[in-house]
C-alpha cells in the first residue's frame, strides 16, 4: 500500500510540473492539497512521511479529530489541514484559529460568524469564497452574481477574514475538459473583484483527480486532490 501511494503521489506530482510548464507557469505557484476524507490517519501519517504537509478535509469533526492525532505525533495540526466542505455556521468556533485555510465560504451570514468567532479567539482566518460557476439549485457556493456584495461585506465588516481568492466545484467532475469552461470563468470573476475590491485575491482553489490539469491551465493555485493520490474513498471512517 504505501509503495502504491508513494507511486501515485509521485505520479500526480509529475503531472502537475508537466501542467505547469505547457502552460508557461510556475510549478512553485500550485499547491498540492492532497484530499483526505474518509481516509485513516494512517494514509496522512504515510503522505507525512514522503514529506507532504497540506491535506484537505470536508468534515469539521473528522479535521480536528485528525488533527488532534498529528499534534499528538508533535505535528502542528491547524497548519497542516485546508477546510474544503460545507460549513454550518454553528461550527464557526470550531474552525477559526484550527485551519490554514477556509475554502467553503457562500455567505454573508457564515462570514459574520467566522468574523465573530475570530473575535472570540482574538485570531485571524484565510478564507475563500466558494462560487457556484455553474449555477446549480442544489449546489453550495454563493451565485457568481453576489460574490461583488459578499467580498465587499468581508472587506468592509469582517477585518479578521483575510479574503484571498475564490473555489469552484464545477457541476461537471472527472470531465476533464468539459469543465475548462467553469474554471476560465472563476478566474475572470476572480480578476473582476481584484479589479472592484482592490484586494489581489491571489488564489484559485480548483481542480481535482479528473480535471486538475484542466484547472492548471487555466490559472489554479491550489488543486484539490484525492482519489488518485490516495485512492477510492472508503465509505465512511476515522
Ligand atoms: C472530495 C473532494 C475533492 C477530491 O476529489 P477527488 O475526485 O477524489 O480528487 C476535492 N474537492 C472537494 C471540495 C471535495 O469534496
Amino acid at each position: 500500500m504505501k509503495e502504491e501511494l508513494r507511486d501515485r503521489y509521485n505520479a500526480v506530482h509529475e503531472a502537475i510540473v508537466q501542467a505547469a510548464r505547457t502552460s508557461g507557469r510556475s510549478v512553485s505557484d500550485i499547491a498540492l492539497l492532497c484530499v483526505t476524507k474518509f481516509h485513516p490517519i494512517s494514509v496522512i501519517f504515510d503522505l507525512l512521511a514522503l514529506g507532504h504537509r497540506l491535506f484537505g478535509e470536508n468534515y469539521v469533526q473528522e479535521a480536528r479529530e485528525k488533527s488532534r492525532q498529528l499534534e499528538e505525533a508533535g505535528f502542528d495540526g491547524s497548519s497542516l489541514f485546508h477546510l474544503i466542505g460545507a460549513l454550518q455556521r454553528k461550527k464557526a468556533s470550531q474552525v477559526v484559529g484550527n485551519f490554514a485555510m477556509v475554502h467553503s465560504v457562500d455567505s454573508q451570514a457564515l462570514a459574520l460568524a467566522l468574523e465573530k468567532a475570530c473575535v472570540q479567539k482574538a485570531c485571524t482566518q484565510a478564507i475563500l469564497l466558494e462560487v457556484n460557476v455553474g449555477d446549480e439549485a442544489q449546489k453550495a457556493g454563493v451565485n457568481p452574481k453576489d460574490a461583488q456584495a459578499l467580498a465587499e461585506l468581508i472587506q468592509g465588516q469582517c477585518p479578521h477574514l483575510d479574503l484571498q481568492g475564490l473555489m469552484c466545484l464545477p457541476p461537471v467532475f472527472d470531465a476533464g475538459e468539459a469543465a475548462r469552461p467553469y474554471f476560465a470563468s472563476l478566474r475572470t470573476l476572480r480578476d473582476e473583484l481584484a479589479t472592484h475590491t482592490g484586494l489581489p485575491l491571489p488564489v484559485l482553489s480548483m481542480g481535482m483527480s479528473g480535471d486538475f490539469i484542466q484547472a492548471i491551465e487555466e490559472g489554479a493555485t491550489i488543486v484539490r486532490i484525492g482519489t488518485a493520490i490516495v485512492g477510492p474513498r472508503p465509505v465512511r471512517a476515522v
